[in-house]
């Protein structure tokens, strides 16, 4: 029943009776989605949500990525964290801070091979400036999109200073708008310390992506809201991160976020927001099982390693990365085409 009321409305899209941000489906509908259960029914909601994307994504997104600097000032760390320094032996443990000259040379090799966008992340603890030096280092030698994360860690002028060099994306994820369960896995951080600076991106007119972390303890209801207080912000780009638990952190024994669930999330994402981009990064999904977010109606894969890229670059949430030779191979199995040069 809810299905041919979403492909009513899909046709009611393409036909421009309805805007594109009013999206799919409403938040009963989404709840309904969330709570499916048999086969049948994750097919045809992969299937309407694939359709979907192919009317506004012609191509397939590929990011890759620089890391800045683990070394973060929050304290306590996050408990899901295994990048910043010391959190765990699956991740960098060791500090790090990646040097211009590292910075622009990985960004020749992601450029070199075909690759158009790059994301660079840092801890917290710099007021941006990390992330403002990797900007003009890859902008520097590349033509490269990029995407900058240093989550809460920007302040206004810093906004103002990476518009000025030409930032593409800016990324502050809010991983979850439930207070409690922000507060539990982020006991170093405030909810409305990331909000705030995802309310200046917008009001500086720069693209703003800001995703969630899922299976941390949040409800069907809290997705909902949360994707809800996303569309009130406008966002251009919401990432879908699973949990999946690193050694030696607080969460280690917690579950890990199926690829099911993360499929079925975006495949909601996608209904609630047609037309935008919708990120993937293949740690959280598990390298090997891109594709169940792509038949979700994904249209970026992220966190993509070419194997000409310089640095030893581990995934956040998982280390293992998506290769760029299998992320394109598995893009092409579905009859998808990924956005090469
Ligand atoms: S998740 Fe980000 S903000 Fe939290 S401790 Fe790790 S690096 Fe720092």
């Amino acid at each position: 029943m809810i299905f041919s009321k979403i492909r009513g409305n899909f046709q009611d899209l393409k036909d421009g009776k309805i805007d594109v941000k009013q999206g799919l489906i409403t938040k009963s509908d989404a709840i309904e989605l969330f709570n499916i259960k048999n086969w049948k029914d994750y097919l045809e909601l992969f299937s309407i949500a694939s359709e979907v994307r192919d009317v506004f994504k012609t191509e397939i997104e590929i990011t890759s990525t620089v890391h800045v600097t683990n070394i973060c000032s929050v304290t306590p760390k996050c408990k899901y964290c295994g990048f910043a320094a010391g959190t765990s032996s699956e991740g960098y443990v060791k500090p790090f801070r990646s040097d211009d000259g590292q910075i622009k040379s990985s960004s020749v090799a992601i450029e070199n091979s075909g690759i158009k966008r790059v994301s660079c992340s840092s801890g917290h603890g710099y007021n941006g400036k990390e992330v403002i030096r990797a900007l003009k280092a890859v902008k520097s030698v590349s033509n490269l999109e990029v995407l900058v994360n240093a989550g809460a860690d920007l302040t206004e002028e810093c906004i103002l200073e990476l518009k000025k060099y030409n930032i593409d994306t800016i990324c502050c994820n809010l991983e979850t708008t439930n207070k409690t369960v922000f507060n539990n896995v982020k006991p170093g951080e405030n909810l409305e310390d990331r909000i705030n600076v995802c309310k200046m991106v917008k009001k500086h007119g720069v693209e703003l992506s800001s995703g969630l972390l899922i299976g941390i303890g949040e409800t069907y209801e809290d997705r909902v809201e949360h994707l809800f207080f996303l569309k009130e912000l406008d966002v251009e780009e919401i990432p879908i991160m699973g949990f999946n638990p690193y050694k030696e952190t607080p969460m280690e024994t917690c579950p890990k976020c199926s690829a099911i669930e993360q499929a079925k999330t975006i495949a909601i994402v996608r209904l609630l927001f047609p037309d935008i981009r919708i990120t993937s990064p293949t740690p959280t999904m598990g390298p090997e099982l891109a594709q169940f977010a792509l038949l979700g109606g994904a249209s970026n894969i992220a966190t993509v390693i070419p194997d000409n890229h310089p640095m030893n670059i581990k995934g956040v949430g998982n280390p293992k990365t998506g290769n760029l030779k299998d992320v394109i191979c598995m893009i092409k199995e579905l009859g998808l085409t990924p956005k090469l040069n």
